[in-house]
């Protein structure tokens, strides 16, 4: 059914003629698309989404409810935060392998990747959009640069026919 779902981290349909989107501002949109099942899949992941797995619990999900399989499955990063501007503090950087206490810069984008080919996925079918929305301004929303005044761009997948 159309309209807004409210908070939430992925959205899964294979309903033709409806979209999944997503809202972000330097947190990573990622597009998963089923051609054998005909599912897709919108995951929106920070950090934190990053660290609870929330790309293999959607392509579990899309496991289980339409038995797809993860080398059938093709997926898109898309631009997000990269390691160039993505610089935390220790109590984030312990979260994250390897495992150190002290100031980092994260590379969430390569964190997802791994993830995605953990679950199953086949290299050649995940893309990466390599681009950093705070150093392209010019061209995406960036909650570390622009701060609450953040727009946010939209990410969406759907099922045509
Ligand atoms: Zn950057």
């Amino acid at each position: 059914m159309p309209g807004e779902v409210g908070v939430g981290d992925a959205l899964v349909t294979s309903q033709p003629g409806m979209f999944v989107s997503i809202r972000t501002a330097d947190c990573f949109p990622i597009l998963i698309a089923d051609p054998e099942k005909r599912v897709v899949a919108a995951v929106h992941a920070g950090w934190r989404g990053a660290i609870s797995g929330i790309c293999s619990k959607t392509i579990q999900a899309m496991e289980r409810s339409v038995g797809s399989h993860p080398n059938d499955l093709l997926a898109v990063i898309g631009p997000g935060i990269a390691e160039c501007c993505f610089e935390v503090g220790p109590e984030v950087a312990m979260q994250f392998e390897p495992f150190v206490e002290e100031r980092t810069r994260i590379d969430l984008e390569d964190v997802i990747y791994n993830q995605l080919c953990r679950s199953g996925l086949l290299r050649e079918r995940i893309v990466k959009s390599g681009i950093c929305t705070c150093c392209e301004g010019e061209m995406f929303h960036s909650f570390r640069r622009e701060h609450e005044g953040a727009g946010r761009s939209i990410s969406a997948i759907g099922v045509l026919f």
